[in-house]
């Protein structure tokens, strides 16, 4: 059996307590490797080993410090294939995706982000009393990056990036549920020869090796992305430590259609905003409001779209839609399905758990459901399931749906269909959420300030605001 190690000061090494947690396939439902139960004790020797390359590596020019990144995008990209299987055992995505989205994605994160450390500028700001006033923004120390399961490399170098840029060392913590790819980083950080005690990985529970990372006094940020209730608790332990941080936490989004949208261009994205990654997407369109007038149209065809997404072994190339992560998650999902039955909802499509035969016999496999009738304060179109479920409500006028919209205690995306200029400008304003898309989904440029508002958390990652945040901001004032 494969055994994952941390990597702490440019070294694979075993946790201190010897103790290893199994690693599941989702598709197969079997153990395929095992990975470190990390504690306190692995946690300070990454962050000593982060405070004695610190030095170092922030003295290095920018320049040097972007070759590093390039290099690891280059060392990912060499291995794309393999990295893009290890993705799809671990996690149960289609290789197909994992191979398009989440692997070439981790690779632009350390190519975008060589790119903008060096156009990267600080401010100044002259003053009419003969002064000036400039800011420094030097790196923080050893920094904290914690990320989920669902796009496992892809935000995990979403905030590791950005990080070494600035000159700052890293611990970082991987989801333990899905581990194999940040191994796999750090072999190509160990080969491109980064220096040692710049990149650490401690593997391990959040409650355990996580929460040691966020408590410990010399890190003084936190750059988390997971859910909400992760987050405030997070929060709770770094506020009064006055730490940075970061919250990238869980949505609720809603994907708003109006009767004269460019038809094919939004029944087909709604589609990928509803199902891509099994639908465990942060930014997934999971509330479906479409404009009455075209309801039962849409309802038609995309019921008749979602019937012919298959189901099936990650692996195949005919697959669209892979297992979902893990038991427990499987369970959450089938519960927010049969809560839907017992409430009497329209099922639209889907509603149950996919039976393969063969190789993912007993893997975790849900059909993508589609519910109708669901009010807009339901538990269904209120709590975040992440996984494979949408629910379709019709409305009839716009401050209606604006208020649908903004109903729920989340706000990080929301999509907008329509050709009218006027009326995607003043919903773009009112909506409150971080990102809005109009006309598509998931079109990211990576200089755009990312992340949401309300319980989708606290702060921006993306371009300059990841860069900034990763700096201590000083302003010297000097009168001449
Ligand atoms: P969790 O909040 O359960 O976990 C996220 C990470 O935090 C994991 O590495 C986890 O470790 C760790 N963790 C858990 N408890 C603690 C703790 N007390 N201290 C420190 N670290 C801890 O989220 P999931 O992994 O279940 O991910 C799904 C959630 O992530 C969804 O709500 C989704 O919306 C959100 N998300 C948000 C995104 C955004 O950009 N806004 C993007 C993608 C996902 P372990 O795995 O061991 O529990």
């Amino acid at each position: 059996m494969q055994t994952i190690h941390n990597y702490i000061g440019g070294k694979f090494q075993e946790p201190k307590t010897k103790n290893y947690l199994p690693i599941y396939n989702p598709a197969t439902g079997e153990i395929y490797a095992q990975l470190p139960d990390s504690d306190s004790e692995d946690v300070e020797l990454a962050v000593q080993s982060g405070q004695e390359a610190f030095l170092s590596w922030s003295s290095l020019s920018k320049e040097v410090r972007a070759n590093y990144l390039l290099k690891i995008a280059d060392g990912i990209e060499r291995r794309l294939d393999y990295f893009a299987e290890a993705e799809s055992n671990d996690n149960g995505k289609p290789l197909s995706l994992a191979k398009a989205v989440d692997i070439p994605r981790a690779i632009s994160n350390f190519r975008f982000f060589a790119g903008a450390l060096q156009h990267f500028s600080s401010e100044s700001h002259s003053m009419e009393e003969n002064a000036i006033n400039y800011t420094l923004r030097d790196p923080l120390g050893v920094v904290a990056c914690i990320s989920p399961w669902n796009l496992p490399l892809y935000l995990f170098t979403w905030k590791i990036a950005p990080a070494l840029a600035m000159g700052n060392c890293v611990v970082a913590k991987p989801s333990e549920v899905t581990p194999a790819t940040s191994h796999l980083f750090a072999e190509v950080c160990q080969e491109i020869k980064l220096p040692a005690g710049v990149l650490n990985l401690v593997h391990g529970y959040g409650h355990n090796a996580g929460e040691a990372l966020v408590k410990h006094p010399l890190v003084p940020a936190v750059s988390f992305t997971g859910g909400t209730k992760t987050g405030a608790h997070i929060a709770s332990i770094a506020a009064p430590m006055f730490k940075k941080i970061s919250l990238e936490l869980g949505g609720k989004n809603p994907n708003i259609i109006f009767a004269d949208c460019s038809w094919e261009l939004a029944l087909e994205t709604s589609l990928r905003a509803a199902f891509s990654n099994q639908g465990q997407i942060c930014l997934s369109g999971s509330r479906i409001f479409i404009e009455r007038p075209i309801y039962e149209k849409f309802k038609e065809e995309f019921v008749r779209r979602a019937k012919l997404l298959k189901v099936g072994d990650p692996l195949d190339s005919q697959t669209n839609q892979g297992a979902v992560v893990s038991f427990d998650h499987y369970q959450k999902i089938l519960s927010f399905i049969n809560r839907a039955k017992e409430e009497g909802l329209t099922i639209l499509a889907g509603g149950k758990a996919v039976e393969l035969t063969g190789r993912c016999a007993r893997g975790w496999f849900i059909e993508p459901t589609i519910i109708e009738g669901a009010g807009s304060e339901s538990s269904l179109n209120q709590e975040e399931v992440f996984g494979p479920l949408v629910t379709l409500n019709p409305f009839d006028k716009e401050e209606e749906v604006l208020e649908y919209a903004n109903s729920t205690p989340y706000g990080l995306a929301s999509c907008l269909w329509t050709e009218n200029l006027s009326r995607a400008h003043r919903m773009s304003k009112q909506l409150k959420s971080g990102i809005v898309w109009v006309n598509c989904w998931m079109l990211r440029d990576l200089r755009t300030p990312f992340g949401g508002m309300k319980n989708s958390g606290t702060g921006r990652e993306g371009g300059w605001e990841a860069l900034r945040f990763f700096t201590e901001p000083k302003n010297v004032c000097i009168q001449y």
